[in-house]
């Protein structure tokens, strides 16, 4: 039995290093994936499905269903320890309801929580923009720029409020305030985590 944690934030929340820090913290009943980071190795292996999924990252866009769903079922199922941390899912009502339906049928997954990082649009654009203007030429990612920074920030703001709805009404909303400095919000979630499992 996996017992299963989803975070969820806006780009620039910090969702990924908070979880990350977490897991290596205890990382022999912690693990975590990002989405982003998953997707983005797989762009880096130069397979035909990364230039497909680059297509969708570079503007921003969510990427088809059934690769995301594929991501997420694949690392829980291959992680090597019981509790799993994942960032960046699900960020749509129709992967929301496509994973509610996978937990449902099988009996290896508990979904645990849903825990929101949540900042406000400024400190998220500050953020981001900021990791933009800090990276090295060429070492940035595709979609840290102004423009895309827009579109991803909508495509995160639109399903919010039914996820956050759906997940209030099942008891497994937990929001983090993520406009701290980073070791109060992993300390924080950490304790969280902890009191979880
Ligand atoms: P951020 O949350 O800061 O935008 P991520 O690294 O989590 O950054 O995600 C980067 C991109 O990866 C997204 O804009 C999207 O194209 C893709 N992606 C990540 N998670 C998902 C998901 N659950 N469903 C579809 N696409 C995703």
């Amino acid at each position: 039995m996996k017992k299963l944690f989803l975070i969820i934030g806006a780009p620039g929340s910090g969702k990924t290093t908070d979880a990350s820090l977490i897991a290596e913290k205890h990382p022999e009943h912690l693990v975590h994936y990002s989405t982003g980071d998953m997707l983005r190795a797989e762009v880096a292996s130069g397979s035909e499905l990364g230039t497909e999924i680059e297509s969708y990252i570079s503007r921003g866009a969510l990427v088809p269903l059934n690769i995301i769903v594929d991501t997420i079922v694949s690392a829980i199922n291959h992680a090597p320890v019981p509790n799993v941390l994942i960032d960046g899912y699900p960020r749509s009502v129709e992967q929301m309801e496509a994973f509610d339906a996978i937990v449902a049928e099988e009996d290896g997954i508990d979904l645990a929580s849903v825990i929101e990082v949540r900042v406000s649009e400024a400190v998220a654009r500050e953020r981001i923009l900021g990791r933009a203007a800090e990276a090295a030429p060429g070492e940035g990612r595709s979609d840290d720029n102004e423009e895309v920074f827009n579109d991803r920030m909508k495509v995160y703001t639109d399903p919010l409020e039914a996820i956050q709805n759906f997940y209030t009404d099942k008891n497994l909303l937990h929001v983090i305030d993520g406009a701290r400095t980073l070791e109060e919000v992993v300390a924080d979630m950490d304790a969280f985590v902890l009191s979880k499992i």
